[in-house]
């Protein structure tokens, strides 16, 4: 499902948070919307999600206004930076937990939610853990699990903040890998913020980058990196040029 933003604006305050936005995902992608801390980004993933309302513009998803509409009718999967994952519950439950949820009409029978959360824990490699709890696990376990928890209710579209910032370097790095090759099995349409400009460039297909609200580049990583659009671009990347 394709993502359209158009000129959208948010304030929070007098702090302008989201500066006339207008932002095209296509659908499938794998998009990072990566810039330093307070540059807007989580307040846009938001937005997108249906979590935030915008002062003004307008999010369409595949060309239907979805601006007005609740985040339960977005079909949108979110992993977050600190793992939500529920401690009582086993990691079986926890990835069923969605399907569970469900109103009667549409919830799948219990064989058919084993049979998908076994599909997703195998997807994920951690099927030998569905028994275990989360405390039992590692970080980037617990993070896989997040991903195959989130991939559980075949979201539409799947929303990643920092989904690896609370990680060790090394695990971040497995992660991105994990992320990167899930995305290329399920090509479901995802976006995943980040300030991690090394990240964005291992995992996403396009990288937006962003600057006070603002889109200072959008493009893909060898363009971001091989032709930064702007004085920030270039400052931003310094790290890794
Ligand atoms: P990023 O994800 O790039 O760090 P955010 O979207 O989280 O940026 O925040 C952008 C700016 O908006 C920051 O200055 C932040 O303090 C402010 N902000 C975010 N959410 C709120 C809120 N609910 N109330 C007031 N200010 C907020």
């Amino acid at each position: 499902m394709s993502i359209e933003v158009r000129n959208l604006n948010k304030r929070f305050g007098k702090t302008v948070v989201c500066d006339n936005l207008t932002l095209d995902i296509p659908s499938g992608e794998l998009v990072a919307l990566l810039g330093p801390s307070g540059s807007g980004k989580t307040t846009l993933l938001r937005i997108i999600a249906g979590l935030e309302v915008p002062d003004s513009g307008s999010v369409h998803f595949h060309g239907a206004d979805a601006t007005g509409t609740d985040v339960r009718e977005r079909a949108v999967g979110f992993v977050f930076q600190h793992y939500a994952l529920f401690g009582h519950m086993s990691i079986f439950e926890n990835v069923a937990f969605g399907l569970r949820v469900r109103p009667k009409a549409t919830r799948p029978d219990d064989a058919t939610i084993r049979k998908k959360v076994m599909e997703l824990l195998e997807l994920v490699q951690l099927d030998w853990v569905a028994d275990r709890f989360p405390h039992q696990l590692s970080g980037g376990q617990r993070q896989r699990i997040a991903l195959a928890r989130a991939l559980a209710v075949e979201p539409k579209v799947l929303l990643l903040d920092e989904p690896f910032g609370a990680l060790d370097a090394k695990v971040r790095k497995e992660l991105r890998r994990w992320l990167r090759r899930l995305h290329d099995e399920v090509h479901v349409t995802s976006v995943f913020v980040t300030h991690d400009q090394e990240e964005a460039m291992e995992v996403a297909d396009r990288i937006v980058v962003m600057n006070h609200g603002r889109i200072e580049q959008d493009g893909t990583p060898d363009e971001v990196y091989d032709r930064p659009a702007t004085p920030f671009v270039l400052q931003f990347l310094g790290d890794v040029n």
